[in-house]
Parts: structure tokens; C-alpha cells; sequence
């Protein structure tokens, strides 16, 4: 790059031109572009193109990293920054992330850019893993490191489609282990015993493949809820649910009271109305198991 010698100092926007200009070679043409030299309010400087200063297409240091920083301590809402940050390439482009732990010592990464544009919206209210009592918050710590482990890529190939998303809302390779009744829901239920909260969340058959982003998107929501939002998903989850039943081929009354809470999470429970349904489902796929067995 070759400079040319200090030009007339400009603003455009929040910018300040130092008057260094230079050309700079860009794109696959060999084009050359004017490029000048700018600093914003933090003192940092950059180049950029003179043209998108003239358009008004760069007008601020909003997308510096080094304007972006979080100061260790510096509130987004109710989230604090730990002053820890982390680049990540989503898609084509790399976002800065910055840590921030909320009122209840949780830490999540979240991306920068929206951390401040959401900046008086930012709480840990729909982190699954907020929310929850003192008592709560230990079950959860002790759940957390104990999911079993499986072959997923068996998982993969039986179920073929997402547990969530029927892989109607991507065609995306499965990539995660995820639990059918989200251990969190486990973690809050009243009254039960931290070891028949691990029995159930952990229970082979509450472990079924999915993507992770569908499982982020679902939250700890019952997935019938979740249907709700998006009805088309329901149809291929069921055929890929019968499947892994085939697979796991529940017996006894243990595996049944398990079974019949899966069936509640998804709405599946044999009930008046959908009980020919359900029943016509299950039975010319579970192979292993009666169809009467899922009446009580
Ligand atoms: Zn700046
Ligand atoms: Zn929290
Ligand atoms: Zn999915």
C-alpha cells in the first residue's frame, strides 16, 4: 500500500479521517480503491474504504472488536461481563463473543453484537439452568455430568431424523445426544428423589439424537408445546420415536411408568380420543412389545 501525503481531516459520522489516504488492490478484478485512514471515538484507528465514507456505509466503530471489548464487571442488562472474550466464525463471518455470568453465578458466551444491542433486555430468565432453587441448582449440577453414554451414531442411523425438528427444519446430519424431557424439567419437579430424577432424565429411553441447535431452540419447552409453534415438525419425530422404541424395546413396568412420560411430554399418551391413534403408531412399530401393554 502506498501513501500519499496527509489530506484535509473529514468527519463522516462518528469517524475522523487522519488525512492519510492510500490504494489499496481489492477483489478478484485487481481493482484498486482509495482507502483512508480514520479514528473513532476510543482513540482506535483503522482503514477503510473512502468510498463507503462517502456513502455513509461506515460511519461508526460499532463492529471494531477492539472498540468491544467488555471491561471485566461491565453490566449488559442484568449480565455482567467477565471480561473474557472469544472469536468464533458463524457462517462466513467471525464474531466476537464475550462471557457474562447472570445473578445466579451462570456463565454463557454470547455474541457481543447482540449482547449491547439487546442491552436493557439482557437476563438469564430463559437459560435453562436459571431460575432454579439453591436445592434445585445442586440436582442440576449433579445430573449435568452424569448423562449416559451411548453409541450415538446408532442413534443417528436408527432414528434418521432429528428428535426435534423431524430434520423438517434442517437436513443437517444429527450431531448431538439430547434428552426427550429436558433434565432441567427433571431438576423442578417437586417432591422426587434426586436418584429417580437421575433414573428418569437418564434413562436410555429419555436419550434421543438430534441437532444441538434444535435442541437450543426448544429450550426446556414440553416438546408438544413446541409442536405447537411448529406443527409440521410432529409427523417424522413420531416415525423416528417408534424407531428407537424398537431399538430400546422397553419391558416391564419400570420401562412403561418412563415410556408413559415420554408419550405425555410429546401429547402421545393414550387417551379417549387418541388412543386408535397411538395405538396404530406404536404397535406396527414396536415389534418387541403388545399394543395392550400401553393401556394402564
Ligand atoms: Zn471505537
Ligand atoms: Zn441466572
Ligand atoms: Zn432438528
Amino acid at each position: 500500500m502506498k501513501r500519499s501525503p496527509p489530506n484535509r481531516i473529514r468527519k463522516f459520522g462518528q469517524l475522523t479521517t487522519t488525512g492519510h489516504v492510500a490504494k489499496r488492490v481489492v477483489g478478484q478484478l485487481d481493482e484498486s480503491r482509495l482507502y483512508s485512514e480514520v479514528v473513532c471515538r476510543h482513540g482506535n484507528k483503522r482503514w477503510v474504504r473512502t468510498g463507503y465514507l462517502n456513502n455513509k456505509f461506515t460511519t461508526n466503530c460499532r463492529r471494531w472488536d477492539e472498540c468491544n471489548v467488555p471491561k471485566q464487571g461491565q453490566r449488559f442488562g442484568s449480565l455482567a461481563a467477565t471480561g473474557r472474550i472469544k472469536r468464533r466464525v458463524i457462517g462466513r463471518q467471525r464474531r466476537l463473543f464475550a462471557e457474562v455470568t447472570c445473578e445466579h453465578d451462570v456463565k454463557k458466551w454470547i455474541r457481543l453484537d447482540i449482547l449491547k444491542i439487546r442491552e436493557s433486555t439482557n437476563r438469564c430468565r430463559t437459560w435453562k439452568e436459571c431460575g432454579l432453587t439453591r436445592g434445585e441448582q445442586s440436582h442440576y449440577d449433579y445430573l449435568r455430568t452424569r448423562t449416559p453414554a451411548v453409541n450415538r451414531q446408532q442413534i443417528f442411523d436408527i432414528q434418521q431424523v432429528c428428535i426435534i425438528c423431524g430434520n423438517v427444519r434442517s437436513n443437517a446430519a444429527l450431531n448431538s445426544r439430547e434428552h426427550f424431557i429436558p433434565v432441567v424439567r427433571f431438576v423442578r419437579m417437586k417432591e422426587m428423589e434426586l436418584s429417580t430424577k437421575q433414573a428418569l432424565a437418564h434413562s436410555l429411553f429419555n436419550i434421543f439424537g438430534a441437532h444441538s441447535f434444535c435442541n437450543k431452540s426448544r429450550g426446556d419447552m414440553p416438546l408438544a408445546q413446541y409442536w405447537k409453534l411448529h406443527p409440521e415438525y410432529e409427523a417424522p419425530v413420531r416415525q423416528a420415536f417408534a424407531n428407537m422404541m424398537a431399538l430400546r424395546n422397553p419391558q416391564g413396568d419400570k420401562a412403561m411408568r418412563i415410556i408413559k412420560r415420554l408419550l405425555r411430554e410429546a401429547d402421545w399418551l393414550l387417551g379417549a380420543n387418541t388412543a386408535g391413534t397411538t395405538k396404530k403408531i406404536f404397535a406396527s412399530n414396536w415389534t418387541a412389545s403388545s399394543p395392550t401393554r400401553w393401556k394402564n
